[in-house]
């Protein structure tokens, strides 16, 4: 799915509306909008995921990710701390 700037977006929608009421029409033209929307350069985004580190039960040491499982060690109870992302690529801010 492409992504566009939402502040873009609304600018481009506001000149197109201006210039159609510029012209002495009183109503929207949806697809003067939508082809100034068009114009706008796609974003190359990837999705977010989102984790959390999960304390092992037996050694409160190791920690493990809540969306691939991998194990990391952290003797400072504060994981994310060190590792704010997990090497599957998830964000550990859950
Ligand atoms: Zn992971």
């Amino acid at each position: 799915m492409p992504y566009i700037d939402r502040d873009t977006a609304i600018k481009k929608a506001i000149v197109a509306c201006i210039k159609v009421v510029g012209h002495g029409i009183t109503h929207i033209d949806a697809l003067k909008v939508a082809e100034c929307l068009g114009e706008i350069p796609v974003a190359d985004i990837a999705e977010v995921r989102h984790g959390h580190w999960r304390q092992n039960m037996y050694c409160k040491r190791i920690f493990y990710c809540s969306v691939c499982g991998r194990h990391i060690e952290d003797a400072t109870q504060n994981p994310k701390e060190f590792f704010p992302y997990c090497h599957c690529g998830a964000k550990m801010d859950g």
